[in-house]
């Protein structure tokens, strides 16, 4: 009670000789380097287990994070995320420091969005909601099926159907759009989304993107998940990557095209690399034992090409590679994101998706339908 007593006064910035403060991560900060800076006991860090350390390596550059402190100047709570759904929670309990993971309060809310395209759709969904976020998974979800500038027209119709997240009253993270419609030369085109990735009325995969898997391993020692919520302490334990247990040298090959943004230890990760592989897409390489010559910040690499190799480098048990992907910052499943070529649902999941379709689709449908188009050109309705 206590705690969550805490939490509030910190997140409604009511303060009795107290100041709070939000303030945005520097780039290359580790959580150590914020516990010095906080005169904070390192033993706090160092007595983490190694999968806590672990996470407290996805701390990113430039996200918004809460203190309080005393009018000593002393730390009494911090709250750093470390994806959109967790947040690392330090915190004075009597003389002693404590650290949690705790899940992120946020509300979520479905909205649909309808416009007759005036400019394009990129520009008309910005007009309309100023979510740039939203233009853009719009536009990347589409990118490989219909080609925007040739075919859409003015006056062509599109509906969205999407969630935002919101904290403290401000929209974060990134929008997930559920499904979409644009009408273009008499032709309704609809996408779904399904399980992370988008698939066309049909089932097919239409913006698929295919990564290889990035080392020869000898098994999966440990697998992806968003953990789950302790029910009474409240706290939660994701693993944001997969992790391929492989012999110490074992060459780490980049699992897609792309550009290399970080080369260098990055907290409980070790020597690590990550890689802009475009589309919003970013891949990770963590406890490398060391990087492959001629490696740096800014080059442009080819998918299969080695970029370093196994090791055990920062929080680890046992040589592997730990391997993360992201989407638009937002960690995802990797397993389920090596493919070989673009899929085709079957099955149990074809079933369930036709049903998740057909709603969907009979929704925008609707959405068109009463949207008149006459005086304004866009309506966003809340969805309940
Ligand atoms: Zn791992």
């Amino acid at each position: 009670m206590k705690k969550i007593l805490l939490i509030f006064l910190l997140l409604s910035s009511v303060s009795f000789g107290a100041i709070g403060e939000k303030l945005a991560w520097d780039k290359g900060t580790t959580l150590l380097a914020f516990f010095e800076q906080n005169s904070l006991p390192l033993k706090l860090y160092y007595n983490l287990s190694s999968q806590d350390k672990e996470l407290t390596a996805e701390i990113y550059a430039g996200v918004s994070y809460y203190v309080l402190k005393d009018d000593n100047g002393d730390l009494l709570q911090a709250l750093i995320p470390i994806s959109e759904d967790v947040q690392i929670h330090i915190y004075k309990d009597d003389e002693d420091y404590k650290l949690d993971f705790i899940p992120i309060v946020y509300t979520s809310v479905q909205k649909i969005l309808t416009i007759s395209v005036q400019k394009s759709p990129y520009q008309d969904i910005i007009d309309a909601t100023s979510d740039v976020s939203l233009a853009n998974e719009f536009i990347n979800a589409y990118k490989k099926s219909i080609n925007f500038k040739k075919f859409v027209i003015k006056d062509d119709k599109l509906a969205i159907i999407y969630t935002r997240k919101y904290r403290l009253g401000k929209p974060f993270g990134s929008p997930d759009i559920k499904a979409s419609v644009i009408e273009t030369n008499k032709k309704s085109n609809y996408i779904f989304a399904y399980k992370g990735r988008y698939y066309d009325k049909k089932g097919k995969e239409v913006a698929g993107f295919l990564l290889e898997v990035p080392v020869n391993y000898t098994r999966i020692s440990s697998k992806f998940s968003y953990g789950r919520l302790h029910p009474i302490l409240k706290i939660i334990r994701p693993h944001y990557g997969v992790d391929y247990a492989a012999r110490i040298g074992t060459p780490i090959r980049a699992a897609a095209d792309g550009k290399i943004i970080y080369v260098g230890v990055k907290g409980g990760y070790g020597k690590t690399i990550e890689i802009n592989n475009g589309n919003g897409i970013k891949t990770l390489y963590a406890h490398m034992s060391s990087f492959a010559k001629g490696i740096h910040n800014g080059m442009y690499v080819k998918k299969g090409q080695i970029i370093g190799k196994v090791g055990t480098t920062g929080v680890s048990t046992g040589p592997h590679l730990h391997f993360g992907v992201y989407k638009n910052n937002r960690p995802i499943n990797p397993l389920g994101s090596i493919r070989t070529a673009k899929s085709e649902l079957k099955g149990k999941d074809k079933q369930e998706f036709n049903k998740i379709a057909q709603t969907y689709m009979k929704e925008l449908d609707d959405a068109l339908e009463k949207s008149s188009f006459e005086d304004q050109k866009s309506f966003i309705s809340i969805k309940d």
